[in-house]
């Protein structure tokens, strides 16, 4: 008897503590991606932040060590200025990210009527529109959502400033809603460059930009802007769509729930 307790002791302890082992790294498993999705993010950060700075100190770098003329020395300023805008838009991207706050968000949604929103970003964006001669037509229905205002102008922001940015001079385009029965679909439609059904997947990552955006014309960015897009999209419990057709433009759906 004593014999067949200690096995079942034993039996019962060794399952026992193959369970807890499994529960225990299923429950710590987000909290596990989490982390590894923050140190991913930290170093992808530093990495951007510091390709700016390398630039700038090789330049520095070099001129200290030659006579520089009054024309280079102005070059050499006007190019570490380049440098400080970019990191200045990536600083503003990284805060916006950390601005973007879920739990100090939701609290504080309130009815936002959509028109109100395009309109005010449409006019924001009217000189970017104006450089690249693309022409902006909106087209908005009569909807309110439940949101936080500040946050659907940087959604709708971030869309439209990229169909201009990725759009060829001349083109125009298109924002527009479809009313469903709970949702509203706010669509940009651009005539640009499209994107390739490779990068589809992974334009929503942070730092992530399809190949042509490194290409030869040069587009300013650092793959922030539909990351952030996403964040706010989920947080109004929402989600953006896309459709794009390489060489012939895409469409960026935001689809929000309206207010009963
Ligand atoms: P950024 O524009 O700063 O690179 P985003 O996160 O806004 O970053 O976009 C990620 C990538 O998705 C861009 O680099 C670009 O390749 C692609 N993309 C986004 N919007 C468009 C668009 N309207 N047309 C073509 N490509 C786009």
């Amino acid at each position: 008897l004593l014999n067949g307790l200690a096995a079942l002791n034993l039996v019962i302890l060794v399952v026992g503590g193959g369970l807890s082992y499994l529960l225990a790294r299923r429950t710590l498993r987000p909290i596990q991606d989490s982390l590894e999705a923050q140190q991913r993010f930290t170093a992808d950060a530093s990495h951007e932040l510091r390709t700016p700075l390398t630039a700038m100190r090789s330049e520095i770098e070099v001129a200290l060590r030659s006579k520089l003329t009054a024309a280079e020395a102005k070059q050499l300023l006007q190019s570490n200025l380049e440098e400080i805008d970019k990191l200045e838009q990536l600083a503003g991207g990284l805060l916006q990210l950390a601005q973007t706050d879920p739990t100090k968000l939701r609290g504080e949604f309130k009815p936002v009527p959509l028109k109100l929103v395009v309109q005010e970003v449409v006019r924001q964006l009217k000189p970017a529109a104006k450089t690249r001669q693309v022409t902006v037509q909106a087209d908005i229905d009569e909807v309110s959502v439940l949101g936080d205002r500040a946050s659907l102008e940087q959604l709708v922001t971030i869309l439209l400033d990229n169909a201009i940015k990725y759009s060829p001079e001349k083109s125009t385009i298109q924002l527009s809603t479809d009313i469903g029965s709970k949702n509203v679909a706010v669509s940009v439609i651009d005539h640009g460059r499209g994107i390739k059904a490779s990068d589809l997947p992974y334009i929503f990552n942070r730092f992530y930009r399809a190949d042509p955006s490194r290409g030869k014309e040069q587009i300013t960015g650092y793959g922030l802007g539909l990351s952030i897009a996403k964040i706010i999209a989920e947080l109004h419990r929402g989600r953006i769509d896309v459709i794009s057709t390489p060489g012939h433009g895409s469409t960026f759906t935001a689809v929000i729930p309206t207010v009963n």
